[in-house]
């Protein structure tokens, strides 16, 4: 089997690369990416060349404009890399008798109300983000390639900045902080989302049936408060210095800090067809980010 993984320096491509390797013959590209071939989605124009002369079996696309304040400034060129771009990989992929796995995410959602989303809730995005990256979606389905989208949400890795790394280093330097308590959702691993793609494909290969849109994040949930206060706690616990007090961590709303995009409060999501159809355990999000924290801590 060819696998073609765009994208593949990303939090989510990163591990790809590591995931997909054992499927089979795999090409990991990038914007950047030295050589004969790169994948620019800011010209999705030169991608039918690309997946023409690669002639893969599988494409993984992790590549997406995911600056989601950035993105009302630069509406054009969010919805060329996260809905044009995709749209024409999706076409290719139909054209070709290939798999397309794309990832999507809960801010296609509005955030209303308190219960975890199914896949088939109606979305209402509040940002360009969320608006492109259902452009996005929309042009792969109409497109009629068989697809695997992955919807997901508040997605960390320990390489490169994350919000845990921000915690603990103001959590180092300051005697109180403040953080968001009313936006609640679960903190998933871009080292789960890339296991869960490989798993996931090979299960299509013998059920292909299973194609559609599912969500995947990791277990229970928590508010960006809890979140860091988990953190900065497991950080403390083993010796790391840390000045803020364990009650100087202090919850507040949303409103207390606007920001260019709206943010979903509610970014819960439903897991229940994920799990059933292709018979998955996810794992609880404490037990992800313990992993991430010792990673990057040393510990
Ligand atoms: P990252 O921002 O870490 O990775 C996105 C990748 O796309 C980067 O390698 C980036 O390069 C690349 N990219 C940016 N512009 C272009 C371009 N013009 N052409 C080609 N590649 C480009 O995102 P994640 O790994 O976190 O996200 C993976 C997927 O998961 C995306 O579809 C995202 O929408 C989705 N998702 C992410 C969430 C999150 O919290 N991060 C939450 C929900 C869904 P560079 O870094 O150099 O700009």
């Amino acid at each position: 089997m060819k696998l073609l993984l765009l994208g593949c320096n990303g939090q989510v491509g990163w591990e790809l690369q590591r995931a997909l390797a054992p499927l089979g013959e795999l090409t990991a590209l990038d914007f950047d990416t030295p050589g004969p071939w790169r994948a620019d989605f800011s010209r999705p124009e030169a991608l039918p060349a690309l997946i023409g002369a690669l002639r893969p079996d599988v494409i993984v696309n992790a590549a997406a404009h995911t600056a989601v304040d950035r993105a009302e400034r630069e509406p054009e060129l969010a919805r060329t890399i996260n809905a044009a771009a995709p749209g024409v990989i999706a076409r290719e992929a139909a054209a070709r008798g290939a798999t397309l796995v794309h990832y999507s995410t809960d801010y296609v959602f509005d955030g209303s109300g308190d219960a975890p989303r199914a896949e088939d809730a109606p979305a209402a995005p509040l940002s360009v983000y969320g608006r492109t990256k259902l452009e996005g979606e929309t042009l792969i389905r109409a497109s009629g390639c068989r697809h695997l989208i992955l919807r997901t949400s508040w997605v960390y890795a320990a390489r490169g900045g994350n919000f845990a790394r921000t915690m603990l280093k103001l959590a180092a330097e300051r005697e109180a902080l403040s953080v968001i308590d009313d936006q609640v959702g679960a903190p998933t691993g871009a080292d789960l989302l890339a296991d869960v793609t490989a798993h996931a494909l090979r299960t299509l290969a013998a059920r292909p049936e299973l194609a559609g849109t599912y969500h995947c994040v990791a277990a229970g949930e928590t508010s960006w408060f809890g979140y860091a206060r988990f953190v900065v706690e497991w950080a403390r616990a083993r010796g790391h210095p840390i000045r803020v007090a364990p009650d100087a961590i202090r919850p507040t709303p949303t409103a207390d800090y606007p920001t260019p995009a709206r943010r979903p409060l509610n970014s819960r999501l439903d897991t229940t067809r994920l799990r059933r159809a292709f018979a998955l355990h996810l794992p609880p999000w404490q037990a992800g980010v313990e992993r991430m924290l010792a990673e990057v801590l040393g510990a």
